[in-house]
């Protein structure tokens, strides 16, 4: 099959982009947070977890250590006790309890608001920095590149990358930047809902017109 141009993905992401905003109005971000410190915590944990699993712990860890000055003198035993259903427990102890830490010493107990300075706090990568800009002071500073949005990007043909920041980068020229945290969330509603990793409904996808992993998928059927 011939490449196809820049002009023809940007028109086709032109297409799929009002479709995934009819499909999800109600797309948000799932995981539980009453302000940027929860966010942040719970974007963390979620790391090889489900939202669902993050959701039913944080509440008692919050309870326990509400704010970033309480969780950073934390002991890590008692961290790793309450979060250790959601995997990886030990590392994920050290690193909130570290980017706490941080927060409190480095930015007077607040969350900061930049790109530069979240990336900065220890545990703390290019993702869960776009998760907390995004979801918790409306900045659309750059695009969430989590599991699903990987795989609806590469099968959408919106990238060639598999690296999650040539993706973003990707994404980023297709996608009006005030909709950058958005379309994540679209896109993992999609995920969850119609395209998931084993069995992509493309027979019931309404994106199957614009889609060439589906088109490959359904021929002949
Ligand atoms: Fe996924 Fe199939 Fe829809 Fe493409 S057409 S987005 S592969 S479910």
């Amino acid at each position: 099959m011939p490449k196809e141009s820049a002009a023809a993905r940007e028109k086709r992401a032109s297409q799929i982009l009002p479709i995934l905003k009819n499909l999800y109005p109600d797309a948000r971000c799932a995981l539980d947070h009453a302000n940027a410190f929860e966010l942040l915590v719970a974007t963390i944990l979620s790391a090889q977890c489900t939202d669902v699993r993050v959701n039913m712990v944080t509440p008692v860890l919050f309870k326990k250590y509400p704010t970033p000055a309480e969780l950073a003198q934390a002991p890590q035993e008692d961290v790793e006790k309450i979060i250790q259903s959601t995997g990886f427990f030990r590392s994920k102890a050290k690193s909130i309890r570290e980017s706490a830490a941080d927060i409190v010493e480095k930015h007077a107990g607040k969350v900061p608001q930049t790109m530069e300075e979240l990336t900065c706090l220890r545990g703390v990568g290019r993702k869960t920095a776009n998760v907390v800009l995004g979801n918790a002071f409306n900045q659309n500073v750059g695009l969430v590149v989590d599991t699903h949005v990987r795989r609806l990007a590469q099968r959408l043909g919106l990238t060639g990358e598999s690296d999650p920041e040539k993706i973003e980068r990707d994404l980023m020229k297709l996608v009006p930047r005030e909709q950058w945290t958005m379309v994540a969330h679209w896109l993992i509603f999609h995920g969850r809902r119609v395209c998931g990793a084993r069995q992509p409904n493309c027979g019931g996808c309404r994106l199957l017109a614009h889609c060439p992993e589906g088109r490959k998928l359904t021929k002949g059927k």
